[in-house]
């Protein structure tokens, strides 16, 4: 007997032990078949083609099938639903599919029609020759590929607030009430208040010693610049959020005098320090609030990312799996992407995009415009809104795959200097 034939025997005799099978555990169902018409075999497949496998975990080419279902899965996530029913398990699940033999695949397209089944083994590549044959393009809406499109490099507005009124760090308007002054080189360097200033300290890359000799905070209730430690600080808290609010002050009396107001300890600067030190970016190690930042966890341990892309940092950082929890910058409704090997294995919700701050530098090239012009939201629309209302903002929407896999690409240098004051040249 040829080779041939004898193959061809053992696929039939396999063919024939299956269907055997099949009809055991599902032709025992009770009107299965007559209840269940082939239209409801389709549910609403979220407007996505889908691929459903109909196997078991013991039968030999389901198996094979398994590896390949799962990279389909994975590679094609938000263009193509890709199911495996164990007709064992569920054979309620299998039943309307009304197949004969396992496995079996069934193609259906975005609007939940039946196109094309296939029995037996069926390769990666004849799956995805198949789906170009019935001309779904799985390719449309890739989020690595192509991703959300909208961008505006050119603020709608410029920004003509005068210099020394806008904080070095987060850019925002300057309370002349908690100024804070830095002496450098290039001359004064202005804070919006103590927390920015502690930011800045954090990200320093030059020699810290006897750096707060040059640093001033302006007193709350007279207005006059007191040296940094020298200084006594109201530490309190928004009552709303838990976030810290600091008054500085030259003399005790006057702190004493504001607290019944403001609530809160008096804290000399040093006890500040420590305790705006404490909570640091697992990213780039800047001191955070919580309140403002992204929630990491790695091996069951918490982090923070000081914005969102600092978050999926700690991914390239430390090498491990990680979970973001990021509010939206509209609408604050949290975004959670997780992710396994350097890639995003989930993201909640699916729809979930990043703004990818920019500005020009001198030369031309757009840069990272900084950790504070970062963003997730859950859709591009509320992206979009975002933008709108804050018309010097400049940038453009990504993939939140395509902010991790930046990331991923930085090496362990990169990372080190990442989000440092003194690797880029003051603005
Ligand atoms: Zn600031
Ligand atoms: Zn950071």
């Amino acid at each position: 007997m040829s080779k041939i034939w004898k193959i061809a025997i053992v696929v039939a005799l396999v063919a024939a032990v299956v269907i055997v099978i099949i009809h055991k555990h599902m032709g025992s169902l009770p009107g299965t078949d007559a209840e269940k018409g082939a239209a409801q075999v389709s549910p609403p497949a979220a407007g996505l083609p889908r691929l459903v496998d109909l196997g078991s975990t013991t039968c030999i080419p389901c198996k094979m099938m398994a590896p390949i279902l799962e990279g389909l899965k994975e590679e094609y996530a938000g263009r193509l639903q890709v199911e495996f029913i164990d007709v064992m398990v569920t054979p309620d699940a299998a039943g309307p599919y009304k197949i004969s033999l396992i496995p079996t695949q069934v193609f259906f397209d975005a609007s939940g029609k039946e196109r094309f089944r296939h029995e037996g083994f069926f390769s990666k590549e004849d799956i995805l020759a198949k789906w170009k044959e019935l001309g779904v393009d799985l390719s449309a809406g890739a989020p690595a590929a192509t991703g959300p499109t909208f961008n505006r490099l050119e603020p709608a507005k410029a920004d003509n607030r005068p210099k020394d009124t806008v904080c070095y760090l987060c850019d925002g308007d300057i309370d002349l009430k908690t100024l804070v002054v830095v002496k450098s080189a290039k001359g004064d360097v202005r804070l919006c208040g103590p927390h920015c200033y502690f930011i800045l300290y954090s990200c320093l890359t030059e020699d810290k010693t006897d750096f707060e000799k040059k640093v001033s905070v302006t007193d709350w209730a007279d207005g006059q610049r007191v040296p940094l430690a020298e200084a006594v600080y109201l530490y309190g808290a928004e009552e709303k959020t838990g976030r810290p609010t600091i008054k500085a002050f030259a003399a005790r009396e006057a702190a004493e005098k504001e607290r019944p107001a403001s609530g809160g300890n008096v804290l000399a600067w040093n006890v500040l320090q420590e305790k705006e030190l404490a909570a640091r970016c697992g990213f780039c190690d800047r001191a955070v609030y919580p309140q403002d930042a992204a929630a990491v966890k790695v091996d069951g341990a918490s982090t923070w990312g000081c914005c969102s892309h600092c978050a999926l940092g700690v991914a390239a950082r430390t090498g491990k799996d990680i979970e973001v929890h990021q509010p939206d910058r509209l609408t604050g409704e949290m975004i959670v992407v997780k992710t396994a090997s350097g890639r995003v294995a989930s993201l909640e919700p699916k729809t979930a995009v990043a703004w990818f701050g920019l500005r020009k530098a001198p030369d031309g090239k757009f840069v990272s415009a900084g950790c504070f012009h970062q963003g997730f939201f859950v859709n591009e629309e509320n992206l979009v809104k975002w933008v709108e209302q804050n018309p010097t903002a400049s940038g453009k929407a990504i993939a939140i795959a395509q902010a991790l896999a930046d990331k991923m690409k930085l090496s362990p240098q990169q990372i080190q200097k990442a989000c440092k004051i003194g690797e880029c040249a003051p603005k």
